[in-house]
């Protein structure tokens, strides 16, 4: 009996391959679309479909288990509910929709979800999760890849610089796209040198450093007319090849950009799986999306810290740990619980870190000296002052006093770098 299980787990790898090559070929389908709405609605309509190169996703882990963020891709064989391929996402439109803005305006946001391309008719169906938690679906559409509409992607012929090169076929590791923001051509030694310093921060910290072998990290050398950022609340306007912008919904150190096809048609000329823009200023700041993109200044005298920061948002979907006092505006529902794996309104405890704390530590535990370096349930997280519990007193998503991951964010990042190893 023994024999007979170990036999059919060893073929659940095969059948996923085999399911892959099924199914798809090993370039992307890239989905433009715009969700538009404000605090209360939200609707979705689709710009383009694109054809990229290169499939750099897990051509193993096709359906994804995780289930992070708000936001969901399923992919189906046309005409049926058999289920290819999902992916969850955050995006910017979602955190816009909890300012005050989106209470007196609607906005449209683009943004793009990418799919393995096609061999056969497939239905694509985006989700998105209520402020109540309920999966809603926004939109769903027919794709036949032999449709003369889906535009080809343009070649831009623009020079990559190998970063990192890890030992892993790009569909076994985690592939980084790093796109300089406020570059100029003359710069672009500059962004060499800055793309060094990404790699060597991000091996610099736990749990990544154990994992080098499943990196890849390239950068693609797209130049900018002017030097910089741009910056409103100084009226600094710069002519940028991304135009990212602090001052995002109005917080200064915020910087981010509504530009998605510029930002996806530079991704997509590399095989990618995170992308990282790095903006050629001094300013501290920056920002990070679950599976959407990451952005920081590259020359503060904090950015090592900070591009590992935000690119535990990005790539791990962890969450801030900090939280503000009387904050107006909020960013989860405590009634329920987030998904992001250092977090917890202890609605749904069970699957976060429960299994890593010591017999004899109160839960909920005291913000006291004598539990530093104690993995508890600390009340404050995820801005929320009351009601949301981080696992670790301190840690990189709080603040950069101690420059480390809490154990709970690092097993959260070890398994996301599993996930796409597979
Ligand atoms: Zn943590």
């Amino acid at each position: 009996m023994k024999k007979t299980i170990f036999l059919w787990l060893a073929l659940l790898p095969c059948m996923a391959w085999a399911q892959f090559d099924q199914y798809f070929t090993e370039s992307s389908l890239r989905v433009d679309y715009c969700l538009t709405g404000n605090s209360t609605v939200t609707s979705f309509s689709l710009k383009e479909l694109i054809h990229e190169p290169y499939w750099s996703g897990s051509k193993t882990n096709l359906i994804d288990t995780l289930e992070f963020g708000n936001y969901i891709v399923k992919v189906f064989e046309a005409g049926t509910d058999k289920l290819l391929f999902s992916k969850g996402y955050q995006n910017l439109y979602g955190e816009w929709q909890t300012t005050d803005e989106a209470k007196q305006v609607t906005k449209t946001f683009e943004e793009s979800v990418i799919v393995p391309f096609p061999k056969a008719k497939i239905d694509i169906a985006l989700f998105r999760k209520t402020w109540e938690g309920e999966l809603v679906e926004g939109m769903r559409l027919t794709v036949n890849p032999d449709d003369y509409f889906i535009r080809n992607y343009d070649n831009l012929n623009l020079p990559v610089y190998a970063a990192w090169i890890g030992n892993r076929d790009i569909t076994k590791a985690v592939d980084i796209v790093i796109l300089p923001e406020g570059y100029t051509q003359a710069e672009m030694g500059k962004f060499i040198k800055d793309c060094d310093f990404f790699v060597e921060s991000l091996f610099g910290y736990a749990p990544y450093d154990r994992y080098r072998e499943s990196f890849n990290v390239r950068g693609v050398m797209v130049p900018s007319e002017e030097s910089g950022c741009t910056m409103p609340g100084d009226k600094i306007y710069k002519n940028t090849a991304m135009r990212f912008s602090f001052w995002t919904f109005d917080s200064e150190r915020y910087c981010m950009s509504t530009d998605n096809r510029d930002i996806r048609d530079l991704a997509g000329q590399v095989p990618y799986d995170q992308i990282y823009i790095l903006v050629n200023t001094e300013k501290y700041g920056g920002g990070g999306i679950y599976n959407f993109y990451c952005s920081s200044a590259s020359s503060n005298n904090k950015s090592s810290d900070v591009i590992i920061h935000e690119f535990g948002h990005g790539f791990a979907g962890l969450a801030d740990e900090y939280y503000y006092a009387g904050a107006s505006e909020h960013m989860y529902n405590i009634a329920l619980e987030p998904w992001e794996p250092n977090i917890t309104s202890l609605v749904d405890f069970s699957n976060k870190w429960g299994d890593m704390i010591r017999e004899g530590t109160p839960v909920p535990t005291p913000r006291e000296k004598k539990y530093i370096s104690t993995i508890g349930v600390y009340e404050g997280g995820g801005y929320e002052p009351e009601g949301m519990y981080s696992p670790y007193m301190d840690c990189l998503m709080n603040t950069f006093k101690g420059h480390e991951f809490c154990p709970v964010c690092q097993r959260a990042i070890e398994r996301m770098i599993l996930y796409y190893s597979k």
